[in-house]
């Protein structure tokens, strides 16, 4: 179809001003978080799910693609439109559809932020589990989407053990909905096939998630080491010793250097690891954690560790946690993130060989990790325009992510495969594995509209 009378097809849909095609609209969703660039056709704003039925059925009529996208704050590259098409952006969908505090459910719309739906629910003495550190921005769309984990989904669990059930739109203009508001539901887990799919079987319109209670008390604490070993020990030993925190986030070295040019925290320069531990719960048992934890700590040679007094104290401790990424990318043109996951016990090894494959490249690596997962994120920045650098990057990648995985680890703990990973799909999976993923992709999306190219490796039909 013509391209005016197609706009004004999708504008009879959602309204004129709910439809971009200008190129200098266009250019703000050509990108994400990474590095990748393809520029879309169209973007469009449902605000219904049958709203964003009907766009898909005229994307499947034309043969266009549709990439569903929330904040676009992904770090594998899933928003990219590599095959142009249609953006399917959710963020003017932002209701609270319902709220039952007492079965500690509520259903809501995919384009609600993260933070602002944690918002919405505190007041009523509620949190929703899944924290990913972009909460001020990503969408509940997105955090499905991606299956987002956070500093507090080790204690928790990652978003999928969060959703309930989902209203999606299929590539044929169907709207759907399953599971629901129940702990299970009969037949197929189609919700947990969908949770993480990223955008590639449905684009999903609102979800019923769980609420959890805010715990009665939080206690925070930092702990200094001089060796990763020591650090990664103290990890080891606290989950052995029955103890699970809600929070146990590690930052190396060279992103302690980083976080302390930019923010100064008082982290030691001279430190290999701070470990930022975080214990929730009832207020008498995390006394008694709290020193258990203290005693730990000193058992593997810890430098210092300071337990916050109050909750002023407790945000300055989290502040160069939370500022790690900006302070790391704000330095270069250009960065890469992974979000490889190892077995907690080869979590002190594995930073150690990162550096060394660091080194080896002469690239700039600051690692953070969520070690009570074992999930670690080396941050590399370099400079866009220097293509022998950016050749020693790749190369780097690629060992860190064989290592990761030859430690007996995975491609993505949250972050997702996208474009990013999805060439590291046939370290992790056999060919007859794989094919079975594209059988699912098949059912869902025959004609292979939804968003293509991502996830899986390319076989001339993804
Ligand atoms: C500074 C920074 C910190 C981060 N920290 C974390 C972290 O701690 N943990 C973590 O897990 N991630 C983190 N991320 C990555 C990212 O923010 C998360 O993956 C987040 O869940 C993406 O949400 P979004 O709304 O931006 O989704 P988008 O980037 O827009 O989309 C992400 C994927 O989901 C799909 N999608 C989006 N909306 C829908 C929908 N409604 N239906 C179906 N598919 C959909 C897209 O097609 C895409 O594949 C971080 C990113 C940044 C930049």
């Amino acid at each position: 179809m013509d391209k005016s009378k197609l706009i004004c097809e999708l504008a009879g849909i959602v309204g004129r001003d709910s439809v971009l095609s200008c190129r200098r609209d266009l250019l703000v969703y050509e990108y994400d978080a990474t590095p990748d660039v393809s520029m879309p056709e169209y973007v469009v704003f449902p605000r219904d799910a049958s709203e964003a039925a009907a766009i898909m059925s005229v994307a499947r009529r034309e043969g266009l693609a549709v990439v569903p996208r929330g904040a676009g704050t992904n770090l594998s590259g899933g928003t990219v439109p590599l095959k142009g098409g249609i953006v399917l952006a959710l963020t003017r969908m932002t209701e609270v559809r319902s709220l039952d505090v007492e079965s500690q459910r509520a259903e809501v719309e995919a384009g609600l932020v993260n933070l602002e739906f944690q918002g919405f629910i505190a007041p009523h003495g509620h949190l929703f589990a899944p924290d990913p550190s972009s909460q001020k921005v990503s969408t509940l769309g997105g955090n499905v989407g991606e299956n987002a984990g956070g500093p507090h989904c080790f204690k928790y669990g990652i978003t999928t053990n969060h959703v309930y059930g989902l209203e999606a739109v299929l590539s044929d203009g169907q709207v759907v909905h399953t599971g629901g508001a129940a702990e299970d539901s009969p037949g197929y887990d189609l919700t947990g096939l969908i949770v993480g799919s990223e955008g590639t079987l449905a684009a999903v319109t609102s979800m019923v998630v769980r609420l959890m209670r805010v715990p009665e008390a939080i206690k925070t604490m930092l702990a200094i080491f001089d060796t990763l070993e020591d650090c990664g020990n103290a990890v080891s030993d606290t989950i052995a010793a029955g103890i699970i925190p809600a929070t146990l986030e590690i930052m190396d070295r060279p992103l302690i250097a980083e976080v302390e040019s930019s923010t100064h925290t008082g982290y030691p320069l001279d430190a290999e690891a701070v470990l930022l531990i975080e214990l929730d719960g009832m207020k008498e048992e995390l006394e008694g954690q709290s020193q258990r934890m203290v005693e730990i700590c000193r058992r593997n040679h810890v430098r210092t560790v300071h337990v916050a007094q109050d909750d002023a104290e407790r945000d300055e401790l989290w502040r160069g946690r939370r500022v790690a990424y900006s302070a790391m990318v704000k330095l270069a043109m250009g960065s890469t993130v992974h979000d490889t996951t190892v077995p907690r016990t080869k979590l002190a090894e594995t930073l150690r060989q990162v550096r060394d494959i660091a080194d080896h490249y002469r690239i700039r690596v600051g690692t953070a990790a969520h070690a009570g997962d074992g999930n670690l994120h080396p941050l590399v920045v370099y400079d866009p325009r220097d293509l022998e650098e950016v050749e020693r990057v790749h190369s780097a990648d690629k060992e860190i992510v064989r290592l990761c995985v030859a430690m007996g680890g995975t491609l993505s703990g949250e972050h997702g495969v996208g474009i990013e990973k999805r060439d590291y799909m046939p370290l992790l999976f056999t060919e007859d594995e794989l094919a079975h993923m594209r059988e699912i992709k098949r059912i869902f999306d025959p004609e292979g509209l939804l968003n293509p190219g991502k996830l899986l490796p390319l076989d001339g039909t993804t």
